[in-house]
Parts: C-alpha cells; structure tokens; sequence
C-alpha cells in the first residue's frame, strides 16, 4: 500500500484544516450515495425512514445546492472531481462537442449518459474531457479500493479514463453489454461461482415513459438497483473487507429520478405531478438499498471506520409544456397535445424568429419540417447542418445555446443580442446568462457569474436559457413546483435542470468517524464541497487544476466552527421590457452558491428583495 503522507502542496491546499487531526491517522473508507433527483425536503421519517436516521443522527446539511444547470452529469462532474463545472466544462446532460460523436450515432449534441459516449469525447479532447483529475482515480492510484456501481454515466465519471474495469470497479445499466466497461476479473470469477448473470438487468417496466395518451410507469427501478446492491453488499464491500485496505466505493441509485421523469401518476395534469404514488415507491426504493447497504457496513465490522456520505446530485420538479409566447406551440404535430410545447420548442422558435433553417442533430441531421419536432429536443440552424450558426442542446428545465460559427466579433454580438431579444419576450424564460466575451447584453448576468467560465476544455455555451417555474401550491414550494421543461417527456411528469430552489434544493446528509453527530449544518454546501471534502478525508493531493475549486466542509467535523456566511442578490441592468436577471447568492470565504435564478416572480425560491 503506498499511502502519500500530507505533502506540501495538500498543506497550503487545506490551510486552515486541523491538519494533524488528518495527518496522523490513516484515512478512513468513504462510501458515496447518491440519490438521484431527490428533493432536500422529501425525507422524513414516513417516506425514507433510513436517509432521514442518517441525517438526524450526522450530519444535517440544511443548505445544500445542486450546480446549475441542474442535472446529473454536470454535478457528477462536481462530486467527482471537486470543481464547479467552468472547470469540469460538463455544461449539462446534452452538450455541443463541435464534431459528430460516434457512439451517440453522429450527434454533435451527445446524451452523456453513455459509456461509449464518454469514450469518444474523451478520446477527442485529449484523452479526458473533463481535464482534470477524478476523485477515483486519485484514490486508487494512492493504494485505496475503489469501486463505482449504479447508474449508467455518473457511475463511469468518478474513473471515466480507466475503462479496463479492473483498477477501479465500475458496474453499470450496460455492465455485459458491447461497450460497456468489463467487469473486474476478481468479481466476475465470483460472480460466476454464485452463478449471478453478468449482464446487468435491464429497467424493464420502469424505463417506459409512455406517450401523450399512455400513461409512463408506475413502478419503481426495484429490479435493476436490487441487482446492483447485491453486487456492492455480497461481493464488493466484503472484498475491500477482506483486503484490508481503505476503500472509497459510489452507490449512484438511478431512483427517484428514473422514476420520477417517467411517473405515470399524472398524464397531463400538474397535480399529483412528481408526488403521486409512483414517485414516492421511487424514493423508498433509493431508501431501501441505503438501508440494505448500511446493514453491510455494521455486519462487516466497518461503521466505526467508513464514512458514509448521502448527496442527491439535484432536486427536482413536474413538467408545464404550456406557453402562450411560443410560435413552437400554436403548430400541431401528430404526438403533441394540442396547444402544448413539442419537444425541442426552443430551436423551433429560434429558427423561425431568425429565419433560419433547423435540422435534427441526433436524426442524422435531417431537416425538420415545419410540423415536426426534433427527437431529443437538440437543433442545429443555419444553412448547413455541418457547420451550424447557431446549435441548442435541449436538456430540461434549462437549455444552452451555442454559437459556434467563428464570424467577426461584431456579426457575434449582433446575433447573441437577436437571441435574447427574443428570448427576453417569451414568457418561458427567466433568467439569461450571457458569454461576456459576446458583450454586455441588459437583462442577462454572465456565464462567469455562476462559476461556468473556468478552466474547461469543451465548447463553452453563448447563452444559458434559464425556463418558468410555479408553484402549484402546496406548504413547501421546492416540494411541488413545476418548471416549464423542453424534453420529450409530457406535461405531469417529471424534470429538473433549472434554477429554481426545487431543483437546486438536493438532500445532503453524512454519517461517520470524521463527522460530528446530531449536528444541523446551516452553512451552505455544494455538490463540489462534497468532491472537495471527500478528497481530503482521503488524504488525496489535489492536483493544481483549474480555479473554481469547492470548499472543504470543516464545520461538519469533530471540534470544528461554523464559518462566516454572507448573503447577497446579484441584479444585472435591466432589459428595454424592464427585465432583470436575479442571482440569489450566498459566500463562504471565496466560494459561492447560488440558491436561485431568473425574472422577479418567475423562479420558485427567488427572493428579489435580500
Ligand atoms: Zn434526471
């Protein structure tokens, strides 16, 4: 084993740490959860009767922040590697690669869940996309176990470069699948022995979304976490046991939010929305392996020396596909609701208000006829596809748009005004934020403003859309809010990926030896201060990489102070309308979070006056 003592660099990285606390002991193991899509203030005693235990008697992170835009492998990219996503340039679940990706069938605009998907952006920028070091990899290359088991892309993020499967366990939806990454030897030969299929079991009935007349699911992802738990319960944590080596080990529970998008609970209709009985079997679901995989801890032995840490990577909210602003919305298409948004709403109207051509990046670049929508809410406009004016990657409760064409500074700054001109009068948007290397644009903040201008080697985004959210009335707004959502997915069913505080508003608890007990942390944290603080209780050296790094949460340990907390609105000039982009913000030190965004009354949890 060759544990890197604390050198020097670790040292002024962590100054201010009581550093001989961590220093003299060897580290201990930490196994990550993460509860896809689950809102802070859904766990109670009644609905996850175990996450709610682990946090009444840990750590209570009552301020906790999923990274905008909401969504998961832009905050995997956080938890895995410490750094806001202007480092990590992973902008969101569907993002602008400016070349055609093989595994996602020649989209410029690749879903990044996809282990293959993953593979051929990494190859393209320079064997990493993400540019900087991961959490599992540096851990394994210091002596420890390491293991990732769960969810398809989030899983693969925390050791995305190492695809042999064998130095880092990763065990995935596409586990036996071409592909996918293989099994470590060990497991499989143990696998084999207790004659456990290697192929990891589909979603079944759970991944069916349904249509605009057919109800989507109305079961939980029982079947395929059960089959990941077992793995990490019977096979993974007695190995790491046995071996006698600290470990760190990622649980990414795909529910609630699998279940959550597709719910069939509410076809149409915003109430029950994401709170029907569907959704909350999800929840229990994600509650039940926790359960299953904290009984393992203390039968191993392993509770007085493993931390556990609970992060969902965002909340979440029901879908509105109504506007009445939209040109998208007053055509009819063959599987859309009358009067609704279609998927893809976004590119449709930029197309039409810049007279643009519009074509499908994930159909092979076909055009899209006035009556259709794009499949996955993607577009690319200009006269040629292959060399797009203007491109939007489509991804929920927020989409960003790309202007990669190189022109003259002046032709730029004409056409990111034209674009948010229009988008400043549509009734969906609230909130904008602007490249300021396209100039200043009144109503819109900047892309530097909320931490995504760094260090990232991907194309970065003009413009990020931010869309309308409501509440539709319940005591805890984050708890029932619905966003107006550009997806495939219907109205009543589920999203996340804006600015709202139901959708930044992620449950965060954490139990263990480095953690104080029944202790109710109100500083703010984030998805990267989980990165960041679990690569220092591993006694990690964190690579001098990038600038938007998290915080070490200290408060959270034994004999450690609250830290000074100040609270504040950014408020950028007004438009001609009289619109402003609102940031609710909150510092710690130099770190900042962001609590919500958008236009005054039209993001839930936006405070115009503090
Ligand atoms: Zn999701």
């Amino acid at each position: 084993m060759k544990f890197r003592p604390c050198f020097l660099a670790w040292l002024v990285l962590c100054a201010g740490l009581n550093i001989s606390a961590f220093a003299a002991n060897k580290p201990h193991n930490i196994i990550l959860f993460v509860p896809d899509g689950l809102r802070a203030l859904m766990v109670r005693a009644d609905t996850a009767l175990t996450m709610a235990k682990l946090r009444d008697e840990g750590v209570a992170f009552t301020n906790s922040h999923s990274l905008f835009p909401t969504f998961t492998m832009p905050n995997a990219s956080a938890m895995a590697t410490g750094h806001y996503l202007g480092d990590t340039g992973v902008f969101s679940n569907y993002i602008y690669t400016g070349y055609p990706v093989p595994g996602a069938g020649g989209s410029m605009t690749p879903f990044l869940e996809s282990d293959p998907v993953l593979g051929d952006v990494d190859e393209h920028f320079a064997g990493n996309y993400i540019h900087l070091d991961t959490l599992l990899k540096m851990a394994r290359a210091a002596g420890f176990n390491a293991a990732t088991v769960g969810k398809l892309g989030p899983s693969l993020i925390f050791d995305h470069t190492e695809r042999t499967g064998q130095k880092t366990v990763i065990v995935d939806d596409s586990t036996g699948q071409l592909g996918s990454i293989p099994l470590a030897k060990w497991l499989k030969e143990d696998m084999i022995k207790a004659g456990l299929p290697l192929k990891s079991p589909t979603r079944g009935p759970n991944g069916k979304p349904g249509n605009a007349t057919t109800p989507g699911t109305l079961m939980a992802n029982v079947k395929q976490q059960q089959y990941f738990v077992d793995l990490f319960d019977k096979f993974i944590l007695p190995k790491f046991k046995k071996d006698n080596k600290p470990f760190v080990a990622v649980f990414w529970s795909r529910d609630p939010d699998g279940t959550q998008h597709n719910q069939g609970d509410s076809l149409l209709k915003l109430v029950p929305g994401i709170n029907g009985r569907t959704s909350l079997a999800a929840i229990r679901n994600a509650d039940d392996d926790l359960r299953q995989i904290r009984q393992t801890v203390k039968a191993l032995g392993l509770e007085a020396t493993t931390d556990i840490i609970v992060s969902a990577d965002h909340g979440f909210s029901t879908i509105s596909k109504q506007s009445s602003s939209s040109a998208a919305a007053k055509i009819s298409y063959a599987d859309v609701p009358k009067g609704f948004l279609p998927p893809g709403f976004l590119a449709k109207d930029l197309s039409r208000a810049l007279n643009l051509p519009l074509w499908d990046p994930d159909q092979r670049n076909a055009p899209i006829a006035l009556s259709a929508h794009s499949k996955f809410a993607n577009g690319l406009l200009g006269k040629d596809p292959h060399d797009p004016l203007v491109v939007v990657a489509g991804n929920g409760g927020s989409d960003l748009v790309y202007l990669p064409k190189i022109e003259s500074k002046t032709k730029l700054h004409e056409l990111a005004g034209k674009i948010i001109g229009f988008l400043l009068r549509q009734d969906y948007t609230s909130g904008l934020f602007v490249d300021d290397r396209l100039g200043l644009f009144p109503g819109t903040l900047s892309l530097k403003d909320i931490n995504l201008q760094g260090s990232a080697i991907t194309p970065m985004p003009a413009i990020v859309v931010n869309f309308r959210s409501f509440s539709s009335g319940c005591k805890q707004p984050t708890n029932c809010t619905v966003e107006v959502a550009d997806t495939a997915l219907q109205q009543g069913q589920g999203m996340h990926g804006s600015f709202s505080r139901a959708d930044t508003y992620n449950f965060t608890a954490a139990y263990g030896p480095d953690f104080k007990h029944h202790f109710v942390d109100t500083a703010p944290i984030s998805n990267a201060d989980i990165g960041k603080t679990m690569a220092v209780l591993l006694h990690l050296n964190l690579p001098n990489q990038g600038k938007l790094w998290g915080r070490v949460i200290t408060e959270s340990m034994p004999n450690r102070k609250m830290p000074k907390v100040i609270k504040g609105t950014l408020k950028s000039k007004p438009a001609k309308n009289g619109l402003r982009t609102l940031l609710n913000y909150q510092q710690v030190d130099k770190t900042l979070y962001f609590d919500a965004a958008g236009f005054n009354g039209k993001t839930v949890g936006l405070n115009s006056k503090s």
